[in-house]
């Protein structure tokens, strides 16, 4: 029966469906002024989790607004060692992707994104570089040496490798995902430029690399230094009496007087070096921290692929007789560095 007025809930109705479109039109007007990433991008973000922060960092790079990137391993961490958390695997099963280093570097998540890789996309980005730019080393008899990261020509192949799986992942953000790229790996190709000119400034009778653990074999090839593990290619193995008392030769020998710490590798084997030297009467200092197996902190330069390589550069050349910007390539190390 019509009264001629609207009843009460037709004019509830009407009162929603002008609230709707005034809603509607609000929303439109901001997302109108977003910047458009790519022309035919989905709406939501692909999610990406990686396991170190490296490959975070790369992911962000060259996802930029079309990716939300979870990175399992924060500052400090130790790759060899991570074990996954309950959270890490409700985080992986969820992923649109999930990105890994491989090479058997994150040793004890081998098995769980094996099993993984079945049902979800799980790409070891470090896997595709070429076999015959792999290192081998002794530690690991059927394994290559992971830490490709150390030279930023091979880091390249990687941050190409992270493109093409968010790519696979998304086809419609193939251009930005290709621009982006493209723009990261020129910026590490300068990085690249800038450590074989500043590194060339170390005296070549002093380019021994004395480390922790054995992370800058890689460095060592790109850029001709002797690099001595003090403990073998993964934290897990532990340096012998032996083996400090034959470094402690070396340095003698030598003459080395710097040797270097990491923030992801405990400094008691660094340590008993120093003390071992100065028994024999050779003084021997510590060179500095360097970043090995995981970035600096979150939200600084050296949280940044291009600021941690920066920063160990910088560091080494400084350490070991050479010349280099105070502040580094970027002038963005933090003070003290
Ligand atoms: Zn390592």
């Amino acid at each position: 029966m019509s009264t001629g007025r609207p009843d009460r809930k037709s004019r509830t109705a009407a009162f929603w469906r002008r609230a709707c479109t005034a809603l509607a039109a609000a929303v439109f007007a901001v997302t109108a002024q977003l910047p458009v990433t790519s022309a035919q991008a989905g709406p939501a973000k692909l999610h990406v989790v990686a396991t170190t922060s490296m490959i975070a960092d790369a992911a962000r790079q060259v996802g930029g607004e079309e990716v939300r990137v979870r990175g399992l391993m924060g500052p400090g961490i130790d790759p060899h060692a991570y074990r996954q958390t309950r959270t890490d695997i409700a985080a992986m099963t969820r992923a649109d992707l999930v990105l890994w280093h491989g090479l058997y570097l994150e040793a004890q998540l081998e098995e769980f994104m094996h099993k993984l890789a079945q049902r979800r996309s799980v790409v070891a980005v470090a896997e595709s570089l070429p076999k015959d730019r792999l290192l081998r080393h002794d530690d690991y008899a059927n394994q290559y040496d992971p830490h490709v990261w150390m030279d930023p020509q091979m880091w390249t192949g990687v941050v190409a490798a992270v493109r093409d799986a968010l790519i696979a992942a998304r086809p419609n953000a193939r251009a930005t995902f290709e621009a982006n790229a493209a723009r990261h790996i020129a910026e590490v190709e300068a990085l690249a430029a800038y450590a074989a000119d500043t590194l060339r400034s170390v005296p070549e009778q002093t380019r021994y690399l004395v480390t922790a653990h054995d992370a800058f074999n890689y460095f060592g090839r790109a850029y001709g230094f002797e690099v001595i593990g003090i403990q073998g290619i993964s934290t897990e193995s532990e340096a012998g009496l032996n083996r400090i008392a034959e470094l402690v030769s070396l340095l003698v020998e030598k003459n080395v007087g710097a040797v270097f710490v990491e923030s992801s590798v405990s400094d008691r084997n660094v340590r008993a070096l120093i003390e071992g030297a100065a028994a024999r009467g050779h003084k021997v200092s510590i060179g500095g921290e360097l970043f090995s197996d995981a970035m600096g902190a979150d939200g600084t330069y050296e949280g940044s692929y291009v600021g941690m390589l920066d920063h160990n550069v910088t560091t080494i050349t400084h350490a070991l007789g050479g010349t280099a910007p105070a502040r580094s390539m970027n002038s963005r190390l933090s003070a003290g560095s």
